[in-house]
């Protein structure tokens, strides 16, 4: 069926108008960037207006993009660049898989909050002084809780290490700036900020080498090969623009999430709200129905039209367990009954008020169902 209700915009956000229009016209550019000829210089300029546009949304200049097929191999060029060079990878525990699987690493763990442990990884870096890459991502995707990344950056500082930022989730939607959080290496998603997904970016501080994964025709200054793909860089380009210029928007949605959660546990005191005490991106809540796999519960809301995730089902549709919250120390069962909401710049007091509605039914269903 179609959602009526979309409320996963975490997991990919509807793409923006000006993000489908830049598609569009880009797919009747005809020319290769690297082209001489002056289809190829039209073909380039749309490339680098639209590496300008990523640039400013996170204080860059353009130079430090590379553009990838998404976050995901944006962080495995991060990564797996320093696992080949023989460094030690602290990564944190609550890492998306595209970075704990990249990494192979030693675990930074978590605090019950869902930030993650800064004294843990200052105990871990002091007294090894061999070459190590730290990655800390900006704004976890499951509790939405934003991490302290210049604070992890000026203990890697602090002990010679280079430090990578994921910030795949938190880009367009709290201000971020690539000097200020003081990182080496930052990755970033089209399709999270309102662009088309299968196109992103790695920013890199000048003269940090990252070895290329792709290597051929030497694109992207040779660190990343590959024929651009113009219609997805032209709507990164244009989703950047945008989410850039609203996000004094993205902020007011917090309003929005902090009444659906408060309406939450007036119908169930008992149910837990993941992170709530900790700086949050202002569209993401997890939360826990007590008693209540998150299965039965995504089954009750997508049956009431309303589309929400669980667990860590950012990729095939599966629902583990939350590593994330398992991190935060979270028993199996309680992490069992997570979904995650997650609003956006088309979310209304409407879907909260349906929202609601149908989270009151499926609890009290499932309730009648145990008592039965
Ligand atoms: N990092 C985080 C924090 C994410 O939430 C995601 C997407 O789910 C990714 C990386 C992967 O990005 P992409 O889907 O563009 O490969």
């Amino acid at each position: 069926m179609t959602q009526a209700i979309y409320l996963d915009y975490n997991a990919t956000a509807p793409i923006r108008p000006e993000a489908r229009d830049a598609v569009i016209a880009a797919l009747s550019v005809t020319g290769n960037p690297s082209s001489i000829h002056g289809f190829g210089r039209a073909a380039r300029r749309l490339v680098e207006d639209s590496r300008d546009a990523v640039a400013a949304l996170v204080g860059l200049a353009p130079a430090q993009i590379i553009f990838t097929s998404g976050g995901t191999e944006a962080n495995a060029m991060a990564l797996r660049g320093s696992v080949t060079a023989g460094r030690r990878v602290l990564v944190s525990a609550i890492e998306h898989p595209s970075v704990l699987a990249s990494a192979g690493g030693e675990l930074i763990p978590a605090l019950a909050d869902g930030r993650i442990d800064l004294a843990a990884l200052e105990s871990m870096l002091a007294g090894d002084e061999r070459p190590t890459l730290v990655s800390v991502m900006a704004a976890n995707n499951e509790t939405g809780v934003i991490q302290p990344v210049a604070e992890a950056a000026a203990l890697a500082r602090k002990h010679g290490a280079l430090i990578h930022c994921d910030a795949v989730q938190a880009a367009g939607k709290i201000p971020l700036s690539f000097d200020a959080l003081d990182v080496d290496m930052l990755s970033l998603s089209a399709h999270k900020i309102g662009g088309p997904s299968g196109i992103g970016a790695l920013a890199v501080r000048d003269g940090v080498v990252v070895p290329a994964l792709l290597r051929g025709g030497g694109q992207e200054r040779s660190r990343r090969s590959g024929t651009e793909n113009l219609p997805g860089i032209a709507g990164f380009g244009a989703a950047a623009i945008a989410a850039r210029s609203k996000l004094g928007e993205y902020a007011a949605l917090a309003g929005l999430r902090d009444a659906l959660e408060s309406r939450i546990l007036e119908i169930c005191p008992s149910a837990t709200i993941f992170g709530r005490l900790a700086p949050r991106l202002a569209n993401t809540s997890c939360i826990a129905m007590p008693g209540v796999p998150a299965e039965t519960q995504l089954m009750g809301f997508d049956l009431a039209g309303i589309a929400v995730s669980a667990g860590s089902a950012c990729s095939s549709g599966k629902v583990t367990a939350s590593h994330v919250l398992s991190a935060m120390g979270v028993s199996d069962d309680e992490a069992g009954s997570a979904i995650r909401i997650s609003l956006g710049w088309d979310s209304t007091p409407q879907h909260v008020d349906a929202f609601v509605a149908a989270w009151k039914a499926v609890f009290q269903r499932a309730r009648a169902t145990v008592a039965a």
